[in-house]
């Protein structure tokens, strides 16, 4: 008789697993009564009972009781601006009621730059904390794994210093967390972008120090840009990108938010990992990604947050052969820190099914962060990253309007949270 492998975390009598990983014609894979044996902070099995505790010993384990409840794997948060100084709820709150030109009359600056003034005023202990403060919340939302930009510190200094927090977040708490080098989210403000040559300047620095400083220092994965009316253009944006491919920082790219100026298909042909937003994307550019295999990220709660007067449309690029994913887009002009919210959002607004939102959520987004090999879904030989909804039935997770329906969160093996108490 073989020996079997022994456990250490054995989650039992759930009344369903979502496994998110395909089994004929269930794209969920989902598992009724259903149990998850790990070991060290990885699957060994998921499955019914009695085949689980033939294959692995459950002697020892710590035990989760998931009785009348529902295990999916953690989320994974895939494009968030997590470190930001200070809150813009003063302009949000105006907004309800003036334009922004009346807003910024009154002397308070607005959008991007507002984000810009206030994280270049905060020391790196105050984004610190501020960002280690939200991370607690999307755990509790049953994130597990957090995409993490620079770009609004938009000097040599500033964003050096959003990069370290990021390395700073990775080690003090449990969220994995994925660095990504946005220094060209925006021109300098104290530049004047309308001229070519000061434009060329920030981009000069980019290219020949930023990018070649954030790689050699291990600080971020990824480079990313915003590509769009008003920011850089898509040659801007080649240039700039490829710097970042020399030095093997992987691109991403914000685009088509409120233009449609080429972004798309820089991305197709850059190999992007990932693309951004895509509201104003054309049905060619779809294709070209999808051939490509560049993740379409779509960020629901940001047309939410400023009322998009064209929305993105997950239907046609589904169509069009795309893997698409879901992130918050946490910023200060877009604060939610909860995916759950996004996927609530993702399907009254924009017509996904809730199939297509919880696979955007899990394995899409771990694909736009290059980790599909080791989270994304609950199989062997993956992360023990999940989480415990107690709700009757799957569908609630969109249904009701308001709730947190997470009451226990695993991250590599780890419980943090279990019947909604903090464990570590
Ligand atoms: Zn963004």
């Amino acid at each position: 008789m073989n020996a079997k492998l022994s456990a250490d975390l054995y989650i039992t009598g759930a009344a369903e697993i979502i496994t998110c990983v395909a089994n004929g014609t269930d794209r969920l894979g989902r598992i009724p009564d259903a149990v998850l044996a790990a070991k060290d902070g990885w699957v060994l099995a998921v499955g019914p009972a009695n085949r689980v505790e033939a294959e692995v010993d459950m002697t020892g384990a710590k035990v989760i009781d998931a009785s009348r409840k529902i295990v999916a794997p953690g989320f994974v948060d895939c494009h968030t601006h997590l470190i930001f100084g200070k809150s813009r709820a003063k302009e949000f709150a105006l907004k309800m009621t003036r334009s922004t030109v009346e807003i910024e009359a009154m002397g308070i600056d607005t959008g991007i730059p507002a984000s810009i003034a206030m994280t270049r005023e905060a020391s790196e202990d105050d984004l610190f904390h501020g960002a280690m403060d939200r991370l607690t919340r999307m755990l509790r939302h049953g994130t597990t794994t957090v995409e993490s930009k620079s770009g609004y510190g938009i000097n040599r200094t500033d964003e050096l210093k959003m990069l370290r927090v990021n390395q700073r977040l990775s080690a003090a708490q449990s969220i994995d967390i994925v660095s990504t080098f946005l220094g060209a989210h925006d021109f300098p403000p104290e530049i004047d972008r309308n001229r070519q040559s000061e434009r060329n300047r920030y981009i000069e620095t980019l290219i020949h120090e930023m990018i070649p400083e954030v790689a050699e220092s291990g600080l971020a994965e990824f480079c990313d840009i915003y590509c769009d009316d008003g920011y850089y253009t898509a040659e801007e944006s080649r240039r700039i990108l490829e710097a970042g491919i020399r030095h093997e920082l992987r691109a991403k790219i914000h685009t088509d938010a409120y233009s449609g100026i080429g972004g798309s298909a820089l991305a197709a042909e850059l190999g992007a990992i990932s693309a951004d937003h895509l509201n104003y994307t054309s049905p060619l550019e779809m294709i070209a990604m999808a051939k490509a295999g560049v993740v379409g990220v779509v960020l629901p709660a940001l047309d939410f947050a400023v009322a998009h007067h064209r929305p993105v449309v997950p239907r046609k690029m589904i169509e069009a052969g795309m893997t698409l994913a879901l992130g918050t887009n946490l910023n200060p002009g877009n604060w939610t820190e909860s995916m759950r919210f996004v996927m609530l959002l993702a399907c009254r607004n924009h017509g996904m099914s809730l199939e297509e939102a919880l696979l955007a959520a899990t394995m899409g987004a771990a694909k736009a962060i290059g980790r599909d090999a080791d989270i994304g879904s609950l199989e062997k030989g993956k992360k023990a990253d999940l989480q415990i909804w107690d709700i009757p039935e799957f569908e609630h997770l969109i249904y009701r309007l308001d709730h947190n329906p997470v009451v226990s969160v695993i991250k590599t093996g780890r419980v943090l949270f279990d019947n909604g108490r903090r464990k570590s």
